[in-house]
């Protein structure tokens, strides 16, 4: 019996032996090891900025080419994008603080052509007052968020102070029309987005694999379709989200665990995403971007990632060679739409896929 025991304790041991690394490693110098702590997350925090600005990018031109088509779900905007502190988690404020990252909200975007640019702000400008309320340096989302209602509500344009290196500055700004569907990005390494008639998601994965910007704002006008075009059942919950503040300022990640793996679950009929292919190729054209890389985009997202994409390429919705034909086509019937100078709108209720989407409310509205 005692035999026994210890041969059970040294084959445990020999085990842990086995288990230990057997070189010998250089000693981490505790101050080395906190100073690349701080560099890691100083990159972390760059890295999540940098999303949240090249999305606002791609994606603002495109909701605003398209506000007429958006029928009721409209915002009013500026075209720049702000980012606070208070966005990142506590164990990241020194890092953040140490990039640029404000306690106040500080300018990351303002989009080419729009009313911020045409005022001259600038990145790294920070926002000190919206109207005639003063932005403190903490506790201030509720109070600018009722600043920028009000001024919405109150007429067409917005004055907003801002401290540039130490200087106030004041402007007035008008306000921008936009489709009203804020796009959010969701922390996860998942090749994915969708829209929920609401909000428009991007998930982490998708923007470093559409890695170009083409590829990028393809996919913002085919979720942008999803929902303009009604595919998503807009029955559940009525929230007063929208307006300018969703569109002006965002945290840098959502978590919506239960929320979206839910969602994620579900796949469009093929009618819908023909169609979400189809308007979506319009909406980006009106916003002035190139659109001849969806097929081979979309192709590449098949191929390579057959199980990850859940919305528009799932696996249990395979990629038929029809749906590419139909891209393909309705790039031929875009150019040709703008060589002839006809109105730049996608035909309603028609796919180039060859369905009669007759199930589809025609909800596009308004003139070109
Ligand atoms: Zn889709």
């Amino acid at each position: 019996m005692r035999h026994r025991f210890f041969k059970i304790v040294t084959a445990s041991t020999l085990l842990l032996v086995s288990c230990a690394p057997v070189s010998k490693l250089p000693d981490v110098d505790p101050v080395q090891h906190k100073l690349e702590e701080l560099k890691q997350r100083q990159m972390a925090v760059e890295g999540k900025r940098d999303n949240v600005a090249r999305l606002f990018r791609l994606s603002y031109p495109i909701v605003r080419a398209n506000a007429e088509l958006c029928g009721e779900k409209k915002a009013k905007a500026l075209g720049v994008r702000f980012l606070a502190l208070e966005a990142f988690g506590s164990e990241f404020h020194r890092a953040a603080l140490g990039v640029g990252v404000n306690k106040r909200p500080t300018v990351i975007e303002v989009v080419a052509n729009s009313t911020a640019a045409s005022a001259g702000i600038q990145r790294d400008d920070i926002l000190i007052g919206v109207g005639d309320t003063e932005i403190p340096e903490s506790e201030f989302s509720e109070k600018l968020k009722n600043a920028f209602d009000k001024a919405s509500k109150a007429g067409s344009s917005v004055r907003l102070r801002f401290d540039r290196a130490g200087k106030d500055y004041s402007v007035d700004l008008q306000f921008e029309t936009v489709c009203d569907y804020p796009v959010v990005i969701i922390e996860d390494d998942s090749i994915n987005a969708s829209a929920d008639g609401k909000r428009i998601r991007f998930h982490t994965g998708i923007l470093r694999f559409a890695s170009k910007d083409e590829e990028l704002a393809i996919i913002i006008g085919h979720e942008l379709a999803h929902n303009v075009m009604g595919h998503i059942d807009k029955g559940q919950g009525n929230a007063m989200i929208g307006l300018v503040f969703d569109i002006l300022f965002a945290g840098v990640g959502v978590n919506t665990q239960g929320a979206f793996s839910n969602m994620a679950g579900q796949a469009y009929s093929q009618d819908f995403e023909a169609e979400a292919d189809y308007v979506g190729l319009y909406f980006v054209k009106r916003a002035g971007m190139p659109i001849e890389i969806a097929p081979n985009f979309w192709r590449r997202m098949a191929v390579e990632h057959p199980g990850g994409i859940k919305d528009t390429l799932s696996s249990s919705h395979p990629a038929t060679p029809k749906r590419f034909v139909a891209l393909e086509q309705t790039i031929k019937e875009i150019n040709a739409k703008i060589a002839s100078g006809a109105p730049l709108k996608p035909e309603v209720g028609y796919s180039p896929a060859g369905e009669k989407l007759t199930d589809t409310p025609p909800k596009l509205q308004g003139g070109n």
